[in-house]
């Protein structure tokens, strides 16, 4: 392996980075990350910490996942790769179906189609959301519903439904037919209403309007997040999914979870469905189902369209990826699966995820650079950092990379997305990795709030 200068020399230099400017690599170069164990990060220079983003929201099981590793290794010793393209299979990605098809049953969920990660079980979705309509005889229904503030993936559909500028304008035009709903985002919406509960009707009221105006027979789908995640931790109120899943199904609307983050336990429930109580047509999932150590994802299928796939002989999927059902990563998903639920994670991301939301909580009744503490469902917090409490102005960049700095400096790793600061660490942590997480963000607003 080469040197640290020479990697800190190269990185800005050669290889650009997801979600920054090339030159931002170079004047603020990256941490360089190098080593792990359990839930704890090494980088470069030696400097170890507690890493409260898992990864990007993945690592679920931390970093020493043992029964993942022996699994990938036994099955690339075994067999690498072959497709599950029209006439071969393998038995890993048979044996993955079977147990993810059980696992969420109870969201509705029936068949698995596989993909290399969440932007593309985000892809997979819309397009046969359109397909199954086709194959209905309502080809008519193309567009596509989603949340402002909502993350979708990257590639064109899925940026078309992501609801943040951010990722959308450099890359405009976008797909046609797709609009947003405003979201129920209790710290800032366009109605000014600060009760949880009469957003949430103000918002499906809004999604009602958008329907009647496009017409529901224009529209495919409903995508959204059972918590939006990327945009900021936002968790609606408990009647909003149950509302929208009405509203859609009156409508013959599909209604799409994007599970990406919150399946497999975030939320401390092992869907994002589940925590609400409701049944959607698909679910997007990705990320903690290889525990980020291996590319991966499934879109799973619910009855309904499963049926109006099977039922029709000429309902062929003219979609899927060279690593469709890749063995290694079907592999990693079986011995995660095995391991989510011996460990029982659910149970501890509640517990730990209570634990960050209340010291959040503490820390903002301490520091005015707190507007606003999100999460109290598993291990999903945000921060929301402004300038001045009474305007809401968000923080300036320079003093939110302090908070991230001095955090990293007293052992934390934390993600600052826009004004927020994001925790989403592994849900395997105890509490005193909490508590070092907690300890090391109130350094950080301290070292901020000192100027
Ligand atoms: N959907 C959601 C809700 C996500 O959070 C993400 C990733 N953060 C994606 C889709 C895209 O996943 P990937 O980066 O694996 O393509």
């Amino acid at each position: 392996m080469k040197d640290s200068n020479f990697l800190k020399e190269n990185n800005g230099r050669l290889m650009w980075h997801p979600m920054t400017s090339p030159k931002d690599s170079i004047d603020n170069p990256p941490k360089i990350i190098t080593g792990s164990k359990g839930v704890t990060i090494t980088d470069i220079d030696g400097h170890s910490v507690v890493d409260g983003v898992g990864g990007l929201w993945n690592v679920n099981l931390g970093y020493s996942c043992q029964p993942v590793k022996d699994a990938m290794a036994a099955q690339l010793d075994k067999l690498p790769y072959y497709s599950t393209f029209r006439g071969t299979s393998n038995d890993v990605a048979i044996e993955l179906s079977y147990e993810l098809s059980e696992f969420f049953e109870p969201d509705g969920m029936a068949r698995a189609f596989y993909t290399s990660g969440g932007s593309d079980s985000v892809e997979s979705a819309l397009r046969l959301a359109r397909q199954y309509h086709k194959l209905r005889g309502e080809a008519g229904r193309t567009k596509f519903l989603s949340l402002k503030k909502g993350y979708h993936g990257t590639h064109i559909g899925g940026a078309s439904v992501n609801g943040n500028a951010n990722f959308r304008t450099a890359y405009e035009p976008l797909l046609p037919g797709c609009y947003h709903i405003p979201a129920p985002y209790t710290y800032r919406n366009p109605f000014n209403e600060t009760d949880p509960e009469t957003l949430a009707q103000l918002c499906v009221q809004a999604l009602e309007d958008e329907i009647a105006f496009q017409g529901a027979g224009t529209i495919a789908a409903m995508i959204m997040e059972p918590i939006l995640g990327a945009g900021g931790v936002i968790p609606p109120h408990k009647s909003f999914a149950p509302m929208v899943q009405d509203i859609c199904n009156r409508h013959g609307i599909l209604l799409i979870t994007d599970e990406v983050i919150t399946a497999y336990g975030r939320t401390g429930a092992w869907s994002g469905a589940r925590l609400w109580g409701i049944q959607p047509d698909m679910m997007c999932t990705a990320k903690a189902i290889t525990n980020g150590y291996f590319p991966f994802g499934a879109l799973m299928l619910g009855h309904r369209v499963a049926e109006v796939f099977e039922n029709n002989p000429d309902a062929k999927i003219g979609h899927g990826y060279t690593y469709s059902g890749h063995p290694v990563g079907a592999a990693a998903a079986l011995a995660c699966l095995k391991e989510t639920k011996r460990l029982n994670v659910i149970e501890n991301a509640a517990a730990r995820g209570t634990q960050l939301f209340e010291g959040a909580q503490a820390l903002m009744a301490k520091y005015d650079i707190i507007g606003d503490v999100r999460g109290g469902h598993g291990l999903m917090t945000a921060l929301e950092m402004v300038s001045d409490r009474a305007t809401k102005k968000p923080i300036d960049a320079a003093t939110a990379q302090i908070v991230q700095d001095v955090t990293y400096e007293n052992g934390a790793m934390v993600r600052i997305s826009g004004p927020n600061l994001i925790l989403s660490p592994p849900l395997v942590m105890t509490q005193d990795d909490a508590t070092i997480i907690l300890t090391a963000i109130e350094a950080g607003f301290a070292a901020a709030t000192k100027g």
